[in-house]
């Protein structure tokens, strides 16, 4: 079955919070004294992930990322991995992290099934990184790529840009992850709340990489998602750009994402209703939250209206919604 909204796109992925909860307070994230977490009565339990995703698998969900806030945050994340991978006609299940976690929580992420990792990392240097995370230290994630490389994991690092803060650690990233065989891909800052407007372009970021090296786009997969990608013939790597706001990937949208308490946003940018949490909650047939998944898709707007300039807010926080 498809996933089909009314400008024909067909959604196969799904990407879920599985927890608000942080351990770091990224500075383009969350605000310095935190948010108010959900409470945990609000969050989805596993049993309750694993009924709404199997609902979504059979209207053709294929492939899933948990995220967050930090999904390594919650407890026993790792049977969560092991019953999603079980459900049938999911093809993959990823995981986007910061990392920190990694030297212990990479062998058992890799025993519950789990291949493919998303480590987000904005700077080698270690004070910048301290600062950008309010206050981590940047060994721990090292030695968790380094674990995660050495147990066999595709790794892909995710790296935000702030105009002013870590535009030097560009070229740096691409050196450390061009060792590694690893694909580095910059996510454009969007801004949450009016707070900055210091977002660093993907076409300044590849203005500034192509001055030292070539980069030749490739083609992209249906599984891809919305990174455009390129080919660096010096340093044998991809690079990505995700680029929400300069280069709106709407059009192309295959994207469905799941709030920590089980609410359907069909984009990042817009708030919609109601939760499918609750209607699990409240004993909704699968007939039924597969009506109302389907319902809130055909319903997707066009495309959103976030702009570089105007730094329009998207609504909601990140970590509930799932970045
Ligand atoms: N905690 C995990 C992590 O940091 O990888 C997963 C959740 S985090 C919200 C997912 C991704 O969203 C990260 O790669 C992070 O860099 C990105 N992100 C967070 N806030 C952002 C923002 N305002 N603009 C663009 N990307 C953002
Ligand atoms: Fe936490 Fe990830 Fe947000 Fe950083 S980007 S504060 S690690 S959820």
């Amino acid at each position: 079955m498809n996933l089909l909204d009314s400008f024909g796109r067909k959604h196969t992925y799904l990407r879920i919070s599985v927890t608000d909860r942080c351990n770091f307070r990224c500075v383009y994230c969350l605000p310095e004294h935190g948010v108010k977490w959900t409470s945990k009565s609000d969050i989805l339990s596993y049993e309750e992930i694993a009924h709404i995703v199997h609902v979504f698998a059979q209207l053709g969900i294929q492939k899933l990322r948990l995220t967050g806030g930090e999904p390594t945050m919650r407890a026993d994340i790792c049977t969560l991995v092991a019953s999603l991978c079980q459900i049938q006609g999911v093809r993959e299940v990823n995981m986007t992290t910061n990392g920190y976690t990694l030297p212990k929580m990479a062998q058992p992420l890799y025993d519950a099934g789990l291949r493919k990792l998303n480590i987000s990392l904005d700077t080698l240097d270690k004070e910048l990184f301290h600062k950008m995370s309010r206050g981590f230290s940047i060994g721990p994630v090292l030695d968790g790529i380094e674990k995660a490389l050495s147990l066999g994991f595709v790794l892909k690092i995710n790296a935000v840009m702030l105009k002013g803060i870590n535009e030097q650690s560009i070229l740096p990233l691409l050196d450390f992850c061009a060792l590694r065989n690893i694909e580095l891909r910059f996510i454009e800052y969007m801004p949450f709340d009016v707070r900055w407007h210091q977002c660093v372009t993907s076409t300044e970021i590849q203005t500034y990489i192509s001055k030292r090296y070539t980069l030749s786009p490739l083609s992209s997969d249906s599984l891809s998602g919305p990174s455009q990608t390129y080919w660096v013939s010096e340093k044998k790597m991809k690079v990505g750009f995700i680029s929400p706001l300069s280069n709106r990937f709407c059009s192309s949208c295959n994207r469905l994402r799941l709030s920590c308490k089980g609410e359907l946003r069909t984009c990042l940018a817009h708030e919609e209703a109601p939760s499918l949490g609750a209607l699990l909650r409240n004993n909704a047939t699968d007939r039924e939250i597969k009506y109302q998944i389907q319902k809130q898709v055909l319903g997707k707007k066009e495309g959103h209206f976030c702009e570089v300039e105007s730094g329009t807010p998207f609504q909601g926080v990140m970590t509930q919604i799932g970045g």
